[in-house]
């Protein structure tokens, strides 16, 4: 039986995956914060982590979480005391590994206990104890990750989030499934995973990996760019997986020889378009009538190319054929008729 905690209204363990990301903006800086904070929130992002490195920061902290629309992670390295500033600020929940706090331990669980407040025991391959070095890496993160329940567990606390990352794609899978049988909430995700294109392929493979066995409650996808990116990201990697309905996808044929029509183009237009529509609709674009129609039976609206027109369907039928300068208005038509039939189903 698997633990439920919350992060505010959140909920973490249960058969909501949420979607996460942490700021990269100065820690100081209240605007800034909020100001990516609101970028976040209408990115649909559920839950945010902001560094808390030092007294200055932990200062400001009450002005970011009071002002924040969604629900804030203070992230502590080694301070009791800056956990019980950023627990006195108001966060939902800290990021905290207990066995390398310098301070009062205690007083932050019994704060956390308190306040039901959730503590993410975060392993990162980089920062593992010396203890720990001679083993192999998935072991070393597994053990490394115990030791840091055991502590909490010792002080009988128990809404425990747990995350053991690497920047390897397998020894990340194989360290969470081994922590899965435990029955703590997982934060899934892969660290130092990148910039954009490394970092969507190296998460896709490993949160794909563990969300397809059923391991997985909040998800980070980790990349070197702007945290919105994250968010997208790890929304599409949820509705890919149909484990959530809240986006669009738009197919569109690797195109060939037999292209007609600039299907990236137009493909890529629409997915802009589209993106804040909160409908579970496929749009098909594809470059020819000979396969485009066959291959994109499953589509609820789409188009397929020809010379000087195209053929644009609904629900696998032909519903109209138009001249290839009037593709994007006649696809915007038809998928806003589907989103209204979708919106009275
Ligand atoms: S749909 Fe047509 S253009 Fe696109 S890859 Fe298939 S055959 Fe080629």
């Amino acid at each position: 039986m698997k633990n439920i905690v919350y992060c505010g209204g959140v909920p973490i363990g249960g058969d909501y995956i949420s979607v996460q990301s942490m700021l990269n903006v100065s820690p100081y800086d209240v605007d800034a914060s909020l100001l990516q904070i609101d970028a976040l929130s209408k990115a649909k992002c559920d839950i945010v982590r902001v560094a808390v490195p030092d007294d200055r920061a932990a200062s400001v902290l009450n002005d970011i979480v009071r002002n924040s629309p969604l629900p804030i992670v203070a992230d502590i390295h080694f301070s009791a005391s800056l956990a019980v500033k950023a627990i006195e600020a108001g966060v939902a929940k800290i990021r905290l590994n207990p066995g390398n706090v310098k301070g009062d331990l205690k007083k932050v669980v019994d704060m956390a206990k308190e306040r039901k407040l959730p503590i993410r025991i975060g392993i990162n391959h980089g920062s593992i104890e010396e203890e720990f070095k001679k083993l192999p890496a998935v072991d070393a993160l597994v053990a490394s990750a115990l030791k840091h329940v055991d502590l909490l567990e010792k002080l009988s606390f128990s809404d425990i989030v747990i995350s053991v990352k690497s920047s390897s794609v397998s020894d990340t899978v194989d360290a969470y499934e081994k922590l899965s049988k435990l029955g703590y909430p997982l934060h899934i995700g892969v660290t130092e995973a990148g910039t954009l294109k490394n970092g969507i392929i190296k998460n896709s493979m490993a949160i794909g990996a563990l969300l397809l066995r059923g391991i997985g409650d909040t998800i980070r996808v980790s990349l070197s760019c702007d945290p919105v990116e994250e968010v997208i990201c790890a929304r599409k990697m949820l509705n890919f997986l149909g484990l959530r309905k809240d986006m669009i996808e738009v197919i569109s044929c690797p195109t060939c020889g037999r292209t007609e029509i600039d299907v990236a183009s137009i493909a890529e237009k629409v997915e802009k378009e589209f993106f804040n529509l909160s409908k579970p609709l496929k749009i098909a674009v594809m470059g020819c009538v000979v396969n485009g129609i066959g291959e994109s039976e499953g589509a609820d609206v789409g188009i397929a190319g020809g010379r000087e027109k195209s053929t644009v369907f609904m629900d696998g039928k032909a519903v109209e054929t138009v001249p290839n300068g009037k593709i994007l208005d006649t696809l915007r038509k038809y998928v806003l008729l589907k989103a209204e039939d979708n919106l009275n189903e």
